[in-house]
């Protein structure tokens, strides 16, 4: 049996990803080994066998495992892998954080997509294999069927991503705000014949007054209001997950420099939005050629088999293509797929992912499988 070690199993991608491997069976097949950045020499959790938490800094400790997943961070990447890796470690690194997944020695996993990359990486001795940004994987399980067909010559999407995708302390954030908006206005609301402008007014009023503390991770509010930057500001007019969206979608793929295929373009704008679990996005896609809708829908469907065409109906598209219908299902839905006003060559589509679940979790866990398993 390997030895796993697991770090940053209490985050918002470590608990969803244990209960992935709950509910696969994943736990019975390993040696798990818990750690912990903050809590080193506590019990585990009853559920999770109530032995000691390791220090997930003992670079002795980790040295013993033969794979290693952390949905710990990029902070702790940063601390940890070089130095595990000088001090001779020659086991597989599974990692969720974005810090390792441009290097020329890691792969991007995602593996109904690119499971012939992993396994010629695989066959190459690479041992770095890193999950990719959530909003890129939860697209490629969408519409990686035409990916596969080389039907694409550019691609935009415009995202509209969850509270979560920032971790387990946004998320307490977006609902304490909600909660303080509603509370500055409990009493008109109770009052059927209150002025709605009145009501409209306290609750711009109580977003503004929010102190420091109430926004402390996303920077200004998010209840009841949308932010048009996520990450890093790229000082080109760009933000980081923006970049994210064009170069890991062609890694993952094995396009552009180094690979002997050209990459294709892909832009985004992303948008941090209240909802409190799964990346959106509208597409807007240029084909190759005026291929018709219905055959286009055909490889769409057929992208993986988690993916779900969702006919373009209003009645179809509040239905199946919402973050609360999607989220804790492994479906992908793609939607709202139809030829743009531009010509019979533009493509509209809508997708939703659970971005906890294809976006982060998923692939870590299968990652590991493709290893036990051989
Ligand atoms: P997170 O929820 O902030 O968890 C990271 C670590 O923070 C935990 O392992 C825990 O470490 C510590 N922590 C501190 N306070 C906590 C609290 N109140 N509840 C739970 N944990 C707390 O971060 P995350 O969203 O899981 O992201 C982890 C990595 O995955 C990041 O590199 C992120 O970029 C990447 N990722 C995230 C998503 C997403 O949708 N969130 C998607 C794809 C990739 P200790 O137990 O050691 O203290």
């Amino acid at each position: 049996m390997k030895t796993v070690g697991l770090v940053g199993w209490r985050g918002m991608v470590g608990s969803v990803l244990l209960q992935r491997m709950r509910e696969e069976g994943d736990l019975g097949l390993i040696d798990a080994v818990f750690f912990s950045t903050s809590n080193a020499g506590a019990r585990a959790p009853a559920e999770l066998g109530g032995g000691r938490l390791e220090d997930a800094y003992d670079i002795n400790a980790l040295k013993k495992l033969d794979i290693i997943i952390t949905a710990q961070g990029g902070d702790y990447t940063s601390e940890v892998f070089a130095s595990l890796r000088r001090a001779g470690w020659q086991g597989y690194w599974i990692d969720a954080a974005s810090t390792l997944r441009m290097e020329r020695d890691a792969i991007i996993i995602l593996d109904p997509v690119n499971r012939d990359v992993i396994e010629r990486a695989l066959g190459a001795g690479i041992r770095n294999y890193i999950g990719g940004n959530c909003t890129v994987s939860c697209m490629l399980m969408g519409v990686g069927g035409l990916f596969r067909h080389d039907l694409i010559e550019w691609m935009t999407c415009t995202t509209y991503q969850a509270a979560s995708g920032g971790g387990a302390q946004h998320m307490r954030e977006l609902l304490t705000q909600f909660g303080t908006l509603h509370e500055s206005v409990a009493g008109l609301l109770a009052d059927p014949h209150s002025a709605i402008l009145e009501i409209d007014r306290a609750v711009l009023d109580a977003q503004q007054g929010l102190p420091t503390a109430a926004t402390r991770q996303f920077g200004v509010p998010l209840a009841g209001n949308l932010i048009p930057w996520i990450a890093d500001d790229l000082g080109n007019g760009m933000s980081k997950e923006e970049w994210k969206g064009g170069v890991e979608t062609n890694k993952i793929l094995a396009r552009g420099a180094g690979f002997g295929a050209a990459a294709i373009p892909i832009d985004s704008t992303c948008v941090r939005v209240g909802a409190m679990r799964c990346h959106s996005q509208a597409l807007t896609i240029k084909l190759k050629s005026a291929v018709p809708e219905s055959e286009l829908e055909e490889i769409i469907a057929g992208s993986t088999p988690w993916t779900r065409l969702v006919p373009n109906t209003r009645e179809d598209s509040m239905r199946w293509l919402t973050p609360a219908a999607v989220t804790g299902t492994m479906d992908i839905p793609v939607g709202r797929v139809r030829k743009l006003a531009m010509g019979p060559e533009y493509l509209g589509a809508f997708t939703v992912g659970d971005q906890l679940l294809w976006g982060a979790a998923e692939p870590l866990r299968r990652m590991m499988r493709i290893l036990i398993e051989g």
